[in-house]
């Protein structure tokens, strides 16, 4: 059986002040025995703060983003060590923001994959479809080249204690989320493409999906067989939304 991840994604957003509100509602609300595994990820210079204020909690720590290099001359840059070495656990890789704002490519990120692992922080990678391509019928095979480029460098291995991301991109802070039809075909899809090299480790791997997830669309995009789990961006700043979508997630 595989756990339920739901991971909050806090991108640019919050304060000390903010952060230490959120984090006191979180803690205070949160079931003591939860069926998901609960990842935040605030920004790189909140990590250790928030760390702190999450120690002994249900919750997990994750960076947003790291470097494809292991150390040296990279100015603005974060390491997969320096992410281990603060207790991050998780780092969300290749978000369809880095790649479309930052210009990251599949091999880029294959590479921050890969760093991660090498560290034992365990990379979330997220594929996606932008709208154009839906339209176009092309989903499938913009999925299979992003998650080809990660299974081509590192195995199917990393992927086993790890988990992916289907994130499409029409989905992602739109309040338009994908319908849960939508979202299982694209899991079933990437689930095969990994089994196709290894079963074993497909049917472990767990998918998130991102996109627009709410308190009340989660149940029902959780629900569906192939779907361990969600990667939430805007829902995971509010507490309440936050805790009624982990509540959501239950053992797939
Ligand atoms: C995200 O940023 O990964 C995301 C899914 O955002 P939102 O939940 O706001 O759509």
């Amino acid at each position: 059986m595989r756990r339920p991840i739901v991971a909050g994604n806090w991108k640019m957003h919050g304060s000390r002040a903010e952060n230490a509100r959120l984090i006191e509602e979180l803690l205070a609300h949160s079931a003591a025995e939860p069926a998901a595994t609960c990842v935040l990820c605030p920004p790189f210079v909140y990590l250790l703060e928030t760390g702190r204020l999450l120690r002994g909690s249900v919750f997990s720590l994750g960076g947003q983003d790291v470097c494809a290099d292991a150390q040296g001359a990279f100015t603005g840059e974060v390491s997969a060590g320096m992410l281990k070495d603060i207790g991050c656990e998780y780092v969300i890789v290749g978000h369809s923001e880095r790649r479309l704002l930052y210009r990251e490519s599949d091999q880029l990120i294959a590479r921050k994959f890969a760093a991660a692992h090498a560290q034992g922080v365990l990379p979330i990678p997220c594929v996606g479809e932008q709208l154009a391509e839906r339209e176009a019928g092309r989903t499938r095979e913009v999925i299979a080249r992003q998650l080809d480029v990660v299974l081509e460098l590192c195995g199917a291995g990393p992927l086993e204690a790890g988990a992916i991301a289907y994130e499409p991109v029409w989905a992602i802070g739109t309040g338009r989320n994908a319908t849960p039809e939508q979202a299982q075909d694209v899991h079933a899809f990437i689930r095969a493409r990994i089994g196709a090299r290894d079963a074993r480790i497909a049917a472990a791997t767990r998918i998130l999906y991102g996109g627009s997830v709410k308190a009340g669309n989660a149940a029902e995009l959780f629900a569906m067989p192939d779907v361990d789990g969600g990667l939430i961006g805007g829902a995971s700043l509010k507490a309440d939304e936050f805790l009624t979508i982990l509540a959501a997630a239950g053992p797939g």
